[in-house]
C-alpha cells in the first residue's frame, strides 16, 4: 500500500508546482518599500507583497504599489 501514499505524494508535489508557476504577482522575493500611488505612503522592508497589505492607511487607496 505504500505506493499509494508515493502516489499522493507525487500528486501534491505536482499540485504545489503548478501554484508556484502560476504565481499571482509579478515578483516572487519580497519588495524593499511599498508605496501608495495617491499619496506618497511609504512602507519601507514589508513582510508582504504590497498588494497583501491592503489599503493606505494615510489616504484609504485601495492599495500600496511596489517601489521600482
Ligand atoms: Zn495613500
Amino acid at each position: 500500500m505504500s505506493w499509494l501514499a508515493i502516489l499522493a505524494a507525487l500528486a501534491i508535489i505536482s499540485k504545489s508546482k503548478g501554484k508556484s508557476s502560476n504565481n499571482p504577482y509579478a515578483y516572487s522575493n519580497m519588495p524593499s518599500a511599498c508605496i501608495c500611488h495617491e499619496c506618497g505612503y511609504r512602507v519601507e522592508s514589508p513582510d508582504k507583497h504590497c498588494p497583501q497589505l491592503g489599503a493606505c492607511p494615510k489616504c484609504g487607496a485601495p492599495r500600496l504599489w511596489r517601489e521600482k
